[in-house]
């Protein structure tokens, strides 16, 4: 039995030397873009050479990573493994680039004079957006419940009434369908009344049903505005306005509706009693992007990216608990799936002051793999720019690689203005030298190490003025 075995192991490892061409991206033999180019990666044994195309490409230990230009129509991508021996495996990958079709702009549709058209949102996280596309601009995710009134539509937004001189919409897949009456609900408001505890200064407004809302950040205000609060036609100004000063750094801030009442909440800034120790018994998040079924980017030896995300995150979660003393919680600190929006709950159920998210990145079609690498950070909320902008320069400094920026981007993760929310790619899984990087032990430390340090640095120059 045991010979058999043994024989059987040899047996395979022999078939897996001699047969290592395999390709990673693009994962699907044949398939559609509108890219003016592709990169195309994957894995061969250590001592082949490798062509595609006719082209030798640069072997890196055990894979290839290639960028291709693509011509209008079908391109055919021959990639050639010779094996040290001389004996050549082939396979094909066939890319058609198309001509990106053009958005057809609808025209707006009006409700009809003197009716009120309502609807209220059927979903928690609804953007509101500036634009009748889902590419515009954020101003806000709703939360379930939210009454509307809507003054027309655009292909598959709605036009919400009343916002002064900005435009708000929202896709009709978030709301209820819209119905049209005579008169709006009657509303009522109180006057701010204030409480506080250990982590926020809370300012609560009781109201008859919850409306739209927003909150602008400038510097060291907020500014609240509640959309049609005061009611009648002949009502001179619709919108309830709040302002918050602060003397300090303005950190998580946020709206809810609780039991009747629209809560604005404002994170207190820390007050730091030991300098050598900033972040002790500070509530810090860390989310280790992807896990479980989602794998991330898939590196060209098919390591996916949530195995280097949670490697980075678990280092980064033991230095914050044993040497800095925070109060850390995290998305996950196994292989598993969580849901995106169920990571930013969590991060709020925690009363995170901040929220760290880690990822490493890949490169979209069109892009050279070669030139398109290195450390990058990524925040949407004003709140949220220094630390994202201090982590990134340290982390180009200490591990020494290339600047891939300061981003501004709308993802779930770097969203909530509660807690202060950033987004780290820490490396290129497309970029061999940082691919190969990524799976040392040492290279994920230092990465964490950096996380570390920049928390500590951003939370020194925010501490609370005495
Ligand atoms: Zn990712």
């Amino acid at each position: 039995m045991k010979k058999i075995l043994l024989i059987l192991t040899l047996i395979f490892a022999f078939a897996a030397q001699v047969f290592a061409l395999e390709i990673v991206e693009p994962a699907d033999k044949s398939s559609s873009v509108y890219s003016d180019s592709t990169h195309v990666y994957g894995t061969v044994n250590p001592e082949s050479t490798v062509h595609i195309n006719s082209q030798k490409v640069k072997v890196w230990k055990d894979f290839f990573v290639h960028s291709i230009p693509l011509k209008m129509g079908n391109n055919k991508i021959t990639i050639t493994e010779t094996k040290k021996n001389g004996a050549k495996k082939t396979k094909v990958i066939n890319i058609t680039r198309m001509e990106e079709p053009k958005e057809e702009v609808q025209p707006f549709i009006a409700k009809e004079p003197h009716t009120i058209w309502t609807a209220k949102t059927i979903k928690d996280y609804a953007p509101v957006r500036e634009k009748a596309s889902g590419k515009s601009n954020r101003v806000i995710d709703l939360p379930k419940g939210i009454v509307l009134y809507l003054s027309g539509k655009q292909g598959d937004y709605y036009k919400i009434e009343e916002t002064g001189e900005t435009e708000f919409w929202i896709n009709k897949n978030l709301i209820s369908t819209p119905t049209l009456t005579d008169c709006r609900m009657p509303i009522t408001i109180s006057a701010p009344e204030k409480s506080y505890d250990n982590l926020y200064d809370y300012t609560k407004f009781a109201i008859s049903y919850p409306v739209l809302y927003t909150i602008k950040q400038n510097d060291k205000t907020l500014k609240l505005t509640l959309y049609g609060v005061y009611g009648g036609p002949e009502a001179e100004k619709r919108n309830l306005e709040y302002t918050y000063n602060s003397k300090d750094t303005i950190l998580g801030y946020d709206g809810v509706y609780s039991n009747g009442d629209f809560v604005f909440k404002t994170a207190k800034t820390p007050v730091i009693k030991n300098p050598d120790k900033p972040l002790e018994g500070l509530r810090i998040f860390i989310d280790a992007g992807h896990g479980g079924k989602d794998t991330g980017a898939m590196g060209p030896t098919k390591i996916p990216e949530k195995k280097f995300n949670l490697a980075i995150a678990l280092k980064l979660i033991d230095l914050l608990q044993k040497e800095e003393g925070a109060i850390v919680s995290y998305s996950r600190n196994t292989d598993v799936f969580v849901d995106l929006y169920k990571r930013v709950d969590l991060a709020k159920q925690n009363d995170a002051l901040i929220s760290v998210s880690i990822h490493n990145n890949s490169l979209p079609q069109g892009e050279n793999p070669y030139i398109k690498h290195g450390t990058g950070t990524y925040y949407y909320n004003y709140n949220a720019k220094n630390v994202a902008l201090t982590i990134k320069n340290n982390l180009v400094t200490d591990l020494k690689l290339k600047d891939d920026g300061l981003n501004y981007k709308s993802l779930v993760l770097d969203r909530a203005t509660d807690p202060v929310s950033t987004l780290i790619e820490v490396a290129y899984l497309t970029y061999p030298e940082e691919y190969m990087l990524l799976q040392e032990d040492k290279f994920q430390m230092e990465a964490a190490d950096s996380i570390r340090k920049s928390l500590r640095e951003f939370i020194l120059t925010v501490q609370a003025k005495k």
